[in-house]
């Protein structure tokens, strides 16, 4: 159902079927990409892809609202390659610019444009914080088709880095543009503005579309056309969710409990919590009870953090712990659980917490433990979603044979952190390549872990 007028009532649920087209040919993309999507083993649109595609062939501007994991980033960079590729412009340097919330988006971002556009030799500059400027100017220089960034780092090259403008793009994309939208992005989102041309094409994508939205398209979209695939929140139907209610003295017990359950020991999971402490500490913990954990969160090193999730990623751990930074738009292939720690006070991050599972039409599952303080959170969960979510029981005996163990697994990794200086030296104990690697971890831990049940 793509229609000029749709966000008015983005909220509610769709009555009809979307009208889905087959192949890429078909939406209008020429032969060099559908063979690009192919390698990628694409092997038909995606619903916002057939919903957006042709809008954006025709030269309009975007707002496209579509569930995380539901190939946004081909619906963006398809078409912009494609006028790379019609106009014969390949020597186009800075054609367009896509800004995205967090870094790690950014960075996976470019890497879809450059597998998308490897038969054309498509150049992507990533500037994002955290990493070496010097690279980043190095990699300007090459003059890139593509410049994917966060809008700190980015607004800093725009003023620092010689011979850098963005004078010449013609399009700019954000992507979770509600995100974006934030307090926190304001100043430099307006700067940046400031520094594009009011001639270009405008894409705004986002998982989860807010008011704020409509502030930003009176600034700078065009006429849009607006495309919807999905509710505005709601997740996909391949994701099971379930929840546990749990006295929150034991969600630890539980938290094992649900990683103990026999087909979850060969799963990819990610544990959400609420603090880059409890990161910390529960990956600690779950290492000494040998599980092959690691933590990513916002306070840690952004070397750290990529070293975290590419570790994740390769399945060399297959657990990783972390915060809200980890929650949105990232892609990490294979994800088979979502373990929701601490319940998030704002219903939308459940949407993108979940949606790291059940991604591109597979399926996932999602659980939640809430104790008697979060309840009033989930409930307002359930409200945004439009459904209740299924309560699952476990005998409390069963959990609470792990107590004890848990209890001295805690306490050790609480002792590790002390050890470390906590907050102040927190890259010591955030070393997690070291640590999941350690061998004595392992042997002692498995004495920890209940055996598997079948
Ligand atoms: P995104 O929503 O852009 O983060 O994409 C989520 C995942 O879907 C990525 O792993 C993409 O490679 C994958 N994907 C995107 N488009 C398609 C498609 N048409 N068919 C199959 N997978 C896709």
């Amino acid at each position: 159902m793509a229609k000029e007028d749709v966000v008015e009532g983005a909220g509610e649920r769709q009555e009809e079927p979307a009208r889905q087209a087959s192949t890429f040919a078909e939406l209008g993309i020429c032969a060099e990409l559908v063979e690009a999507c192919d390698a990628m083993g694409w092997k038909e649109p995606t619903r916002i892809q057939s919903e957006a595609i042709p809008y954006a062939l025709q030269g309009k501007d975007l707002i496209a609202l579509a569930q995380t994991g539901s190939g946004k980033t081909g619906a963006f960079a398809l078409p912009i390659l494609q006028e790379l590729l019609e106009k014969r412009d390949v020597q186009h340097p800075f054609f367009a610019c896509v800004l995205s919330p967090t870094r790690e988006l950014a960075i996976q971002i470019a890497e879809q444009f450059e597998a998308l556009g490897s038969a054309i030799g498509l150049r992507c500059s990533v500037l994002v914080g955290g990493v070496d400027r010097m690279q980043q100017v190095l990699s300007i220089a090459k003059r890139p088709h593509i410049v994917v960034g966060t809008p700190g780092r980015l607004l800093d090259h725009l003023t620092d880095t010689k011979g850098f403008s963005l004078k010449k793009i013609k399009y700019l994309v954000l992507d979770e543009a509600d995100k974006l939208l934030n307090v926190e992005f304001e100043k430099a989102l307006d700067d940046i503005l400031k520094e594009i041309p009011k001639e270009r094409r405008t894409f705004l994508f986002s998982a989860t579309m807010t008011k704020k939205v409509n502030k930003l398209q009176r600034a700078c979209l065009r006429n849009p056309a607006k495309v919807e695939a999905s509710s505005k929140y709601s997740t996909v139907d391949t994701l099971k969710q379930e929840f546990y209610f749990v006295p929150s003295d034991y969600k630890d017990c539980y938290l094992v409990h649900v990683l103990n359950e026999s087909e979850m020991l060969e799963s990819m999971i990610m544990i959400f919590v609420r603090t880059c402490e409890s990161t910390m500490l529960l990956a600690l913990m779950l290492r000494n009870l040998g599980f092959k954990a690691m933590s990513i969160s916002g306070q840690m090193s952004q070397d750290k953090r990529l070293g975290a999730l590419n570790r994740f990623k390769a399945k060399e751990c297959k657990i990783l712990v972390c915060t809200d930074v980890a929650s949105r738009g990232l892609d990490i292939q294979g994800v088979d659980i979502v373990i929701n720690y601490d319940i998030p006070m704002n219903s939308k991050d459940y949407v993108h917490r979940v949606g790291r599972t059940a991604r591109a039409g597979r399926s996932g599952y999602a659980v939640s433990l809430v104790n008697q303080y979060e309840a009033q959170w989930f409930v307002l969960i359930e409200q945004l979603l439009g459904k209740k979510i299924d309560q699952r029981t476990v005998d409390k005996g069963e959990v609470m044979i792990l107590k004890e163990r848990i209890s001295d697994a805690k306490r050790m990794a609480l002792t590790k952190m002390k050890e470390s200086g906590g907050r102040k030296n927190r890259r010591k104990v955030g070393d997690d390549e070291e640590e999941v690697e350690d061998d004595s971890h392992s042997k002692r831990s498995k004495a920890f872990k209940k055996p598997r049940r079948r």
